[in-house]
């Protein structure tokens, strides 16, 4: 299946999907209530990365080299697990929707009454006044401060208030992969030339060569050398695969810095720069706020699909920045950028020039 091909497909399963129904609470943090399956992956690789680091693969280091390693990767980890629980815990909504302590409910947006969610500075879903570069957040379903994405490996929006923590987040899980890479391409390599390097904790004293140890030091579990190995490799793929999103993100977010863009800025610009040009005399799209707590796919699907007769615009005939674009847009489910909000930030945005 080629790539334009693969694309509309994907625009065309994002458009049939069902609206999501209105939400009339707005979530506080990542903590609060669904959490999102994103969320409890990451946690669990987390976990799963953590545990084989520390209790197989860091014993197996020779003597020294193994406590530099405890001491670096156990900085690392502890540093990120901090940084990745404060980007969750830390409520990066407006201060005036802060200080509202969610205890109202959220009224249903009006089109009839209101052509867009913030009208100056003033969200009428929030009922605060908000500052410029707020972004009332449909997966939140509240106004956060300079909006920045909504990521759903935190299950929190990311804004002015906890833009640094994910992004220290982002740097600290790539040393700690790259320390594990390192760690695990260093005992496969020293198991193809001289296995006895990988055991000389004292337990390995009177122990057969075809048997080793996991969890040492303190919880020493007899194995062969095929489990190892099967381990190493399953937690070397982890660790690889683990690694892409968070190097995408840290590039794509130190582009961000250079252009001094944020996200959502970057990303509604290049949908801008992709609506075809409508031809004379046909009405022209519009972008209305009579969706604002719909999936972002029916806005996508405008996107690609602009109208009846008008052919999908192809992501093949777009140039780098724009396919740039494209791939940031199909990638959005996994990469943070949720176009949910987007309809609505895009209403505040005046939209209506689309
Ligand atoms: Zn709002
Ligand atoms: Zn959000």
């Amino acid at each position: 299946m080629d790539l334009c091909s693969w694309c509309q497909r994907g625009a065309l399963r994002e458009a049939s999907r069902k609206p999501a129904s209105p939400r009339h609470w707005s979530r506080v943090n990542g903590w609060s209530w669904p959490l999102h399956t994103f969320q409890v992956v990451a946690w669990i690789i987390l976990f799963i990365l953590a545990f084989t680091n520390f209790c197989i693969f860091v014993p197996l280091l020779p003597p020294n080299w193994n406590l530099i390693m405890y001491g670096v990767t156990g900085g690392l980890f502890c540093f990120h697990f901090v940084v990745h629980l404060l980007g969750i815990s830390i409520d990066p909504a407006e201060t005036n929707v802060r200080l509202k302590k969610y205890l109202e409910s959220i009224p249903t947006f009006d089109p009839s009454k209101h052509t867009r969610v913030i009208e100056n500075q003033y969200c009428h879903l929030c009922e605060v006044v908000v500052s410029q570069k707020a972004k009332h957040c449909g997966a939140c379903n509240k106004c956060v401060s300079d909006f920045d994405h909504h990521c759903k490996w935190l299950n929190n929006c990311v804004g002015g208030r906890n833009y640094r923590y994910f992004f220290c987040s982002l740097v600290s899980a790539l040393a700690s992969l790259l320390c594990l890479i390192s760690i695990l391409l260093y005992i496969f390599i020293q198991y193809s030339v001289n296995p006895e390097v990988l055991r000389t904790h004292p337990l390995y004293e009177g122990v057969s060569k075809d048997t080793w140890l996991l969890f040492l030091p303190f919880f020493p579990v007899k194995t062969k050398a095929l489990v190892v190995l099967g381990i190493g490799v399953f937690v070397l793929l982890l660790s690889a695969l683990s690694f892409l999103l968070p190097g995408y993100l840290f590039i794509f977010h130190l582009f961000l810095m250079f252009k001094k863009l944020s996200t959502y800025e970057y990303v509604t610009q290049n949908r801008y720069q992709n609506i075809p040009k409508v031809p004379a005399g046909r009405k022209e799209l519009s972008f209305k706020i009579s969706m604002p707590q719909v999936s972002g796919a029916p806005l996508l699907h405008h996107l690609r699909y602009p109208g009846l007769g008008q052919r999908p615009v192809s992501p093949c005939s777009w140039n780098f920045s724009q396919s740039f674009a494209s791939v940031l847009a199909q990638f959005s489910d996994s990469v943070c950028v949720q176009s949910e909000h987007v309809p609505l930030a895009l209403s505040s945005l005046g939209a209506s020039r689309l």
